[in-house]
């Protein structure tokens, strides 16, 4: 099986990469290196069946090219997190809505299967919990800048539904949850490797808000296991799925656990919401994705525990640093 990853270079794209290798798929990466990072796949460079190329969805006869010689397409090159969103609207705006667009088109010329990494970003400020694939998307005005995320999000779903509906492209849509684990840096907002990167630098550790706002984060190994046996089942296509953890810990929580799991004399400090982010900045106070069609299709859920998610962050941290000063 050939397949193509937009976005591979990325925190999740690169894990998918590595899995799909593991089992003896052929892996072409695409990725322009905006937010992913050579330093991803370097590991991935001399396996026999990978190749890497470093460009964006925006060239069309390169997209085109790479798509022909796949056999699936798994989208996930997009602009993410919260700080980028909000510093570059323009810049998620366009890459994630042109970008997906050209994905879908070039896939059903030739009627290759897409699998679209969405988000639960789209379900906005709904407190329908847990948030069940047909449930409301409750999204925010125009100018409150982190809103546009989610849209455009939205609107790639609705996307790939048409593509699927009107010219019977195989496309399954996945809304991933918080997804967390080795190599996810904190450069645009994520809030696990900020956290952890604090509490080695024994710097303060930086909550938002009032910290009781709450996540469910999922290890990224179980993500890719799901993503990876949802994209061999041919009743997922036309399909969307939560791909998360129900196991919900407050952002104030994470922060005490990150600083017992790494013996830090780090504070831990609350910063208003309009210092952290712009004024007007609207959370989510709760996000617990419904797991039941997930569990349906497959049998399982994610289940790997926060503390050893934040265990194998923390080792990865670690590695990496010593990596460096060994170099
Ligand atoms: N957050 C925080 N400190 C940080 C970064 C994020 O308290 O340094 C909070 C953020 O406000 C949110 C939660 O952690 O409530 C998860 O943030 P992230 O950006 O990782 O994901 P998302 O907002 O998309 O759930």
């Amino acid at each position: 099986m050939r397949h193509l990853i937009t976005g591979g270079a990325g925190f999740i794209g690169s894990h998918l990469a590595e899995a799909l290798l593991a089992r003896g798929d052929q892996v072409t990466v695409l990725d322009n290196l905006s937010t992913g990072s050579i330093d991803n796949i370097e590991h991935l460079r001399g396996a026999p069946r990978f190749s890497y190329t470093i460009g964006t969805v925006a060239n069309e006869p390169l997209l085109a090219e790479l798509i022909d010689r796949a056999d699936k397409i798994h989208h996930l090159a997009a602009a993410v997190g919260v700080q980028l969103i909000i510093k570059s609207p323009v810049r998620t705006i366009e890459t994630n809505i042109g970008g997906t667009e050209l994905v879908l088109r070039h896939a059903a010329k030739k009627s290759k299967s897409v699998f679209f990494a969405s988000t639960s970003e789209v379900y906005g400020k709904s407190t329908d919990f847990p948030f069940r694939e047909d449930g409301e998307l409750v999204l925010g005005a125009p100018p409150i800048g982190r809103w546009s995320y989610a849209c455009s999000k939205a609107l790639d779903e609705f996307l790939c539904l048409a593509y699927f509906h009107e010219h019977g492209l195989p496309a399954t849509i996945f809304r991933l949850f918080n997804t967390v684990g080795p190599r996810q840096v904190g450069h645009y907002g994520m809030v696990l490797p900020t956290f952890v990167r604090q509490a080695l630098e024994d710097a303060p550790i930086t909550v938002f808000g009032t910290g009781r706002q709450s996540r469910c984060f999922s290890a990224v190994g179980d993500v890719v296991r799901a993503w990876i046996e949802l994209s061999d089942r041919p009743a997922s296509v036309g399909q969307t799925y939560n791909i998360g953890s129900n196991l919900e810990i407050s952002i104030g929580e994470l922060a005490a656990l990150v600083k017992e799991a790494t013996g830090s004399a780090s504070p831990i400090e609350l910063i208003p919401y309009e210092r952290a982010y712009e004024s007007g900045f609207e959370d989510m106070p709760r996000r617990v994705p419904s797991l039941s069609r997930l569990e349906e299709a497959l049998g399982w859920i994610p289940r790997t525990s926060i503390r050893e998610i934040i265990d194998s962050v923390v080792a990865s941290f670690t590695e990496r640093s010593c990596a460096i000063q060994a170099a």
